[in-house]
């Protein structure tokens, strides 16, 4: 992936901090329910994150506050230097390093695979449309897509789709990828292929935090896992301290429900 240049602005923070993402005592509440109650860590540049934990537990509001889809109640989020949750910051500036992976896909149905790979390169990059398709074909040829660059999303798999979405997200080149539960829309035979795509961009060094309800999914994606429960982060560790050694009680429970489904 290509290095992005340090671009600095008026709610830069400190340099010094090797983290690319640092979360600091954010909260958010709505009007009849706090998801967040006091979520602090920090994420190194390169890490692969899965994030797990009962439903409703926060976990899709915490990434949706790392992409700046939500505002946090309190707390301050710093991505590669800029805190954006100061109110002055340039949120373009922030978007441009992060591309998020929904669960629903989010492909244009009217565009063919291609063009929906191009479009966000060439409208928010500026890449001329055939420096955009080289790149969109050149990612589609990696992950055995090439052949399905001129079909519509409704002729294609949720698996393929699935990752042609991601695709879709690399070729912004982002130096952080978030995945809200990619491989939930998925039938179990399809979880696997997109798995693999996902474990390749592991490989190329790109940030990644991954929320997911599949354990397996968790432990072969990530080195680290973090396991929310009520709003919190209850537990932070290797799979191996996570899955096979839990030590926190609702973390054990968890594991166990998730075990006997
Ligand atoms: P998870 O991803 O762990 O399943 P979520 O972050 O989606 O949990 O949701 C946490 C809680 O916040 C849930 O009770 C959910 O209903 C609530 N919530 C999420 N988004 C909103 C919203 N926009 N307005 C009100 N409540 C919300």
């Amino acid at each position: 992936m290509t290095e992005k240049h340090e671009t600095r602005d008026a709610c830069a923070g400190g340099s010094m901090n090797t983290s690319i993402i640092s979360i600091r005592h954010l909260c958010k509440e709505y009007l009849n329910v706090t998801p967040l109650k006091d979520i602090s860590v920090e994420i190194k540049k390169g890490e692969v994150i899965s994030i797990i934990g009962p439903s409703g537990t926060g976990k899709s509001t915490l990434l949706r506050c790392i992409n700046l889809l939500e505002t946090p109640t309190k707390g301050e989020i710093v991505v590669d230097g800029v805190v954006t949750t100061d109110k002055k910051c340039n949120i373009n500036l922030v978007r441009q390093k992060m591309g998020m992976v929904f669960q629903s896909f989010n492909l244009f149905a009217h565009k063919t695979i291609i063009e929906n790979i191009m479009m966000g390169q060439v409208d928010l990059l500026g890449r001329s449309r055939q420096e955009a398709y080289d790149r969109g074909m050149e990612l589609l040829r990696n992950i055995g897509l090439a052949d399905k660059a001129f079909s519509y999303p409704d002729e294609l798999s949720g698996g393929q789709k699935q990752r042609a979405a991601i695709a879709r997200t690399v070729a912004m080149e982002p130096e952080i990828i978030l995945f809200d539960e990619p491989t939930s829309a998925l039938d179990p035979e399809l979880v696997g292929e997109v798995l693999n795509t996902i474990k390749s961009l592991a490989e190329d060094g790109t940030t990644m935090i991954l929320v997911t309800h599949e354990i397996g999914f968790a432990r072969e994606v990530a080195r680290r896992i973090l396991f929310m429960d009520g709003g919190r982060i209850a537990a932070d560790g290797t799979p191996e301290e996570i899955i096979d050694h839990p030590e926190n009680p609702r973390l054990m429970q968890f594991l166990n429900f998730v075990n006997r489904k």
